[in-house]
């Protein structure tokens, strides 16, 4: 069986410091080698050779905040009326290949109408289109007058938009229920406002009875369940409900960053987006979003703590809300500059945080994430060193090898064969 041999690479595993001058060999779908040059196994005239001259090689990246079907949304009345659901599925399905295209092999839906991402995963997993491997999301559920219940009632559109109106813990196991009968892998709740929502941080949407309803009956069916949280006490909330994924947190203090590394959350800061609501503001003096000033403060809280919970163990991973008018899709590594130079995280960190965290939020921990012998290959080969400058990953014309699953997605370098490496 021919073998890709992946020869003199700046290695960045996802486990160890950088090492120059390795060697990853690929067998159908799987890692079977990772060593130095001096180790590495005989190569036969059937194998292909890839000299990467240095270029980095890192694992391929996770999306965990995931909007495929979010189209230029500019408020939250596009969400559901901008596109009939046949042609905004055609737009989710060309987001997916360039998520893809952009370096992430994984990702995990933060909320979708229409079943898109459900058809999405279907389609990807047939082979019909290019995509991610995707942890399927479906409607966010929200209680009645929340943030996401936004259609004015007078207009009586009597649709089913992206939110999902529940009131009471019978309701939210039913909503629930209903969603993973449609395909669902992981459930989305907005327990608080804030964070671009037109009800404030501190207001709580819905009740911890509700929530542990959702959750329970989400972990009962062994699927996952995420909430759009950013107050402290939204935080202590979710924990309480066992929630697996915090998704903002923009609040969070020393106590929710002690609860959240004990108890295993992930969180998903998403600091992009806030930062380029701030940006806008600061520039045209407007927003549409609502309360840019206290995402502000989310913005500068977060910049202060996470430094901090990443050091005590919180487990966090990428993840934002490209899609929406300020942040593009294809923008997507722009999120990891906003860790490194607005809060003073390590690339290295943040790579980790995209690799193998996304890894374990996939559900796939012992089969992605990192590049070691026996995982699948889901690997990027970078032109320089994403851990010296993490801008790099931005332009995709530095990645010269996308593989997924050890299949070739997008491959710029030419191969040598076995014979010419000899001569
Ligand atoms: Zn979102």
């Amino acid at each position: 069986m021919a073998r890709t041999f992946f020869r003199r690479a700046n290695l960045l595993d996802g486990i160890n410091p950088p090492r120059k001058n390795s060697v990853v060999v690929v067998e159908d779908e799987r890692i079977t080698d990772v060593c130095s040059e001096a180790d590495a196994p005989a190569s036969s005239s059937n194998d292909l050779i890839l000299d990467l001259d240095g270029r980095s090689m890192m694992p391929g990246m996770v999306q965990c905040h995931y909007h495929v079907a979010y189209d230029n949304v500019g408020n939250l009345l596009d969400l559901d009326l901008k596109h009939p659901a046949t042609m905004l599925t055609l737009i989710a399905a060309k987001n997916a290949e360039l998520l893809l295209r952009c370096g992430f092999t994984g990702a995990v839906g933060a909320g979708s109408l229409h079943n898109i991402d459900v058809t999405l995963k279907q389609a990807i997993n047939r082979g019909l289109i290019e995509g991610p491997r995707f942890v399927a999301c479906g409607r966010d559920i929200v209680t009645t007058g929340d943030s996401v219940d936004f259609h004015p009632s007078w207009w009586k559109l009597e649709m089913e938009g992206l939110g999902r109106i529940c009131d009471g813990p019978d309701e939210f196991r039913k909503a629930v229920r209903e969603e993973i009968k449609q395909g669902v892998d992981i459930i989305k709740l907005y327990p608080t406002g804030g964070h671009g929502l037109s009800w404030p941080a501190d207001i709580m949407t819905m009740t911890l009875e509700e929530m542990k309803a959702a959750a329970d009956a989400a972990h009962e069916r062994g699927k996952k369940i995420r909430g759009h949280i950013v107050s402290k006490r939204g935080i202590l909330a979710g924990l309480d409900a066992h929630l697996d994924v915090i998704d903002h947190a923009d609040m969070m203090d020393d106590e929710c960053i002690e609860r959240l590394a004990n108890e295993g959350a992930f969180v998903v800061p998403s600091l992009y987006f806030p930062y380029m609501v701030v940006e806008e503001k600061r520039r045209t003096g407007r927003s549409n979003w609502g309360g840019a000033d206290e995402m502000e403060r989310g913005l500068e809280n977060s910049r202060r703590t996470l430094p901090k919970a990443n050091a005590a163990g919180v487990k966090f991973v990428i993840g934002d809300d490209f899609g929406t008018s300020a942040m593009p899709h294809g923008d997507y590594a722009k999120e990891l500059e906003a860790y490194v130079k607005g809060a003073g995280l390590p690339a290295l960190e943040v790579i980790r945080w995209a690799t193998r965290n996304g890894a374990e939020l996939l559900g796939m921990k012992d089969d992605l994430g990192t590049i070691e012998k026996g995982k699948l290959a889901d690997l990027l080969v970078v032109n320089g060193d994403p851990s010296a400058d993490i801008s790099i990953l931005q332009d995709r014309t530095n990645l010269h090898v996308i593989m997924k699953g050890g299949r070739f997605v997008e491959c710029q370098l030419t191969p040598l064969t076995a014979t010419a490496k000899a001569a």
